[in-house]
């Protein structure tokens, strides 16, 4: 039975908040407090969109890539919403048609049926797109891989269902001998999988693509102020509206509720969360997170959450799931990998423990309630 929904993060919020109060907690920080009231909260409750609670800032949202997206103008740019919001479904419209594995017109689908038969052409984006996962599977050393579609498909996270009991040690194997990032071929625009069963499924990497395209997109046609989201893959240009900044509030991994806290964003920056919470499916009665670990062939645990701030929507996106795999313990090992990379990681444990990396810490405000569980990761 596959359970799962979507939206990760939840809130929009300009300018507000809580000033931080930093007193030493060992490596943690302890306590921030309320300052200021806060500003516009655009808030996405159980799956739903993003919307507007408090100030009027133009926000249009619609289904795509298996999710909600939602693009939101600065007050300087509101006339515009209807055309922008046009602008960024057909990108992401065009990018869901080549890249979706659950349509079966798509390049994608068409790599899986021609994988041992022939490479088969594809265009720009999807090329990029193969090629960045390619890369991060190499910097992630095999953590992120895009090959993993086989083992997506036995938990049901795919197009076939969940079966009812977990899979056998030897059926999880024999999947796992079609997973390997470093045989997917690319070249002179063309795409190959050699073995036939194989396939990637760009779930942990697309909609941060598509989001950067559709960032280009707004750009060039000098749109001064927007957020735009794809399932929580966020990015922002500008300002919300004057002497104000882009917040998002990053989703309790435990309760869909309500947020932990909430995070600033500078012009040009994007933000990332791959949560356990977000798909999952129940097999004997237990629950397993749709993020797989490609070395054991089996889906992850220990993690909660984790968010990702990047410069472009790609990496974090990309980030975001291969910190997941990685959890509180490998996160010294990628950090290192890649240092202009910031993470917030909530293990999946009971009391709450909310790590971030020190350029998270300077932009990311907990609620009073989670204060006591900020720890910080070393520089
Ligand atoms: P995200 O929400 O960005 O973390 O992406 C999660 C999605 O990435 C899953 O729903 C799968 O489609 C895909 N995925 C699962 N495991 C992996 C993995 N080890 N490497 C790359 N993609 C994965
Ligand atoms: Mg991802």
């Amino acid at each position: 039975m596959n359970t799962g929904t979507s939206e990760k993060l939840l809130a929009l919020i300009p300018q507000s908040g809580w000033r931080r109060v930093l007193t030493p907690h060992g490596t943690g920080l302890r306590r921030w407090a309320p300052m200021l009231p806060l500003g516009c909260l655009l808030l996405a409750l159980s799956g739903s969109s993003c919307f507007i609670l408090h100030r009027d800032l133009p926000s249009r949202s619609f289904r795509s890539m298996g999710g909600m997206a939602t693009v939101t103008l600065g007050t300087a740019d509101a006339d515009r919403i209807e055309p922008v919001t046009r602008q960024v479904q057909v990108i992401f419209d065009r990018l869901e048609q080549e890249l979706s594995t659950y349509r079966s017109d798509s390049t994608i689908s068409l790599l899986a049926n021609k994988a041992g038969v022939t490479p088969i052409a594809v265009s720009e984006d999807t090329l990029q797109v193969l090629s960045v996962a390619r890369h991060f599977g190499e910097l992630s050393e095999g953590a992120f891989d895009v090959t993993v579609a086989p083992l997506v498909n036995l938990y049901g996270f795919g197009k076939s269902p969940t079966p009812a009991a977990f899979p056998s040690e030897a059926v999880i194997r024999e999947q796992l001998t079609l997973v390997d990032y470093r045989k997917l071929l690319l070249k002179d625009r063309t795409a190959f999988l050699p073995l036939k069963g194989m396939a990637v499924d760009l779930g942990g990497i697309a909609k941060g693509y598509a989001v950067d395209r559709a960032f280009d997109s707004c750009r060039s046609a000098r749109v001064e102020d927007f957020l735009i989201d794809l399932s929580g893959n966020i990015r922002v240009y500008g300002r919300p509206q004057w002497g104000e900044d882009w917040q998002i509030g990053v989703r309790d991994p435990f309760d869909r509720s309500r947020i932990i806290g909430k995070v600033t964003l500078r012009s040009g920056m994007a933000l990332a969360t791959s949560g356990s919470y977000e798909r999952f499916v129940e097999m004997g009665g237990q629950r397993y997170s749709h993020i797989i670990n490609p070395k054991t062939g089996y889906p992850i645990s220990g993690t909660a959450g984790v968010t990702i701030l990047a410069e472009d929507a790609t990496t974090a996106d990309g980030w975001s799931t291969a910190f997941f795999i990685a959890g509180l313990k490998g996160t010294d090992k990628f950090r290192q990998k890649t240092p202009s990379v910031d993470v917030l990681i909530v293990p999946d444990k009971y009391p709450t423990e909310i790590w971030v990396t020190p350029g998270l810490a300077k932009v990311f405000v907990p609620l009073p309630e989670f204060s006591e569980a900020m720890r910080l990761l070393h520089p």
